[in-house]
């Protein structure tokens, strides 16, 4: 009965016309399972006049792209998106759906795999598929990341899973590459809306989020306490980086959880990352090692962090810190 679902499809999720970063690196992912498969890759986009984003998604690897345009998909909304989605699943009947586990989009595929009662792996961070069996074997770190479990869908379709950003390449831009758009109608009336957008408001910090900083400065253990770890937030500010920290300051109440980098935090690769007064564990270590560069300043000259650093500073970081952000203020 699965023969009918066949596809791997991939939910672009686009903000004010432009395209999640997440998305184009699922295009990515999702071109190898398509091609092991040997089924095209769609991505599905949802929007208020965003027809014009088709090209960019073929460009990133899609075959094919189904778009459903209409005012009341402007701003993401769960109820119209999902009628949306839901619409095309049962038309079209992907085999696998592949969506960023981002806030909307860990919303959005919860909400359509539950009215399509199928199942969904969430946070992903390695996707294969069972060619024999055509099963998608999502893996994702389990009890509280000591053991990666892979996940099969066996006795649903289609094969649903949210995937973290930044732990899947994108491919590079290809303008040469041909695919298919295909436009699909749907009713929708603002008046049967449950829900309304009355105001969107922006992060007034201006703060790049911790997936998409190109500077992070992340500060560890090492920074002693609380009054310490204000060094950190001061390099940031003044060199315009966003913060991150080990597993230890968080726990430490130093930082909130989102700013946690490594297996059970954050996947980063940042331009230059600034490692202060952090060991280097493997958990931290597997949030942020393909980070272009990595500046370490650390006490220890054993400490594993300086393994995968580009540049390192034996020392006081107490020390050190102060007369980095002076140096970086007259600079
Ligand atoms: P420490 O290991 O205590 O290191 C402090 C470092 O600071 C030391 O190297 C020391 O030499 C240096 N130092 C001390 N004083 C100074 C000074 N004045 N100047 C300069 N250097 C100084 N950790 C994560 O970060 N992210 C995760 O996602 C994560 N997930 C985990 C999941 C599991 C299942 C487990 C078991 C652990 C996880 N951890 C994670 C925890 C991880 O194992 C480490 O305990 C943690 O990363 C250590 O944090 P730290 O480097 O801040 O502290």
């Amino acid at each position: 009965m699965f023969e009918d679902y066949r596809g791997v499809w991939v939910f672009i999720e686009q903000n004010e016309g432009e395209i999640e970063g997440v998305s184009l690196e699922l295009l990515g992912a999702g071109r190898k399972l398509a091609d092991k498969l040997s089924v095209p890759l769609s991505g599905v986009l949802l929007g208020h006049d965003v027809k014009g984003l088709c090209p960019e998604i073929i460009s990133y690897g899609a075959d094919q792209v189904f778009v459903v345009d209409h005012p009341v998909l402007k701003d993401y909304r769960t109820e119209s998106y999902m009628k949306g989605v839901i619409q095309l699943a049962e038309k079209f009947k992907p085999e696998i759906f592949l969506y960023g586990a981002t806030p909307n989009g860990k919303d959005l595929a919860s909400a359509v795999a539950t009215d399509l009662s199928t199942g969904l792996t969430a946070d992903t961070t390695m996707l294969d598929v069972d060619l024999d069996n055509r099963l998608l074997e999502a893996s994702r770190p389990a009890f509280g990341g000591n053991i990666m479990a892979t996940i099969l869908c066996k006795k649903h379709r289609p094969q649903m899973a949210t995937v973290r950003p930044k732990v899947m390449k994108a491919l590079e831009k290809d303008n040469s590459r041909v695919g298919k758009i295909i436009e699909e109608e749907i009713f929708l009336q603002e008046e049967d809306m449950r829900t309304k957008v009355l105001k969107i408001v922006k992060d007034i910090t201006k703060k790049a989020r911790l997936t998409d900083a190109h500077v992070v400065v992340a500060g560890g253990k090492g920074m002693g306490d609380l009054q310490g770890f204000q060094l950190i937030h001061e390099l940031a500010e003044t060199i315009g980086a966003t913060v991150g920290g080990t597993r230890d300051v968080v726990e430490a109440g130093w930082l909130p959880h989102e700013q946690q980098v490594g297996q059970t935090g954050e996947t980063i690769t940042p331009k230059i990352y600034f490692a202060i007064g952090i060991s280097g564990a493997i958990q931290h270590i597997v949030g942020m090692k393909n980070s272009e560069f990595i500046i370490a300043i650390n006490k220890d000259p054993n400490a594993p962090i300086f393994d995968v650093a580009t540049y390192g500073i034996v020392g006081d970081a107490i020390e050190i810190v102060p007369k980095l952000i002076e140096q970086f203020k007259v600079m």
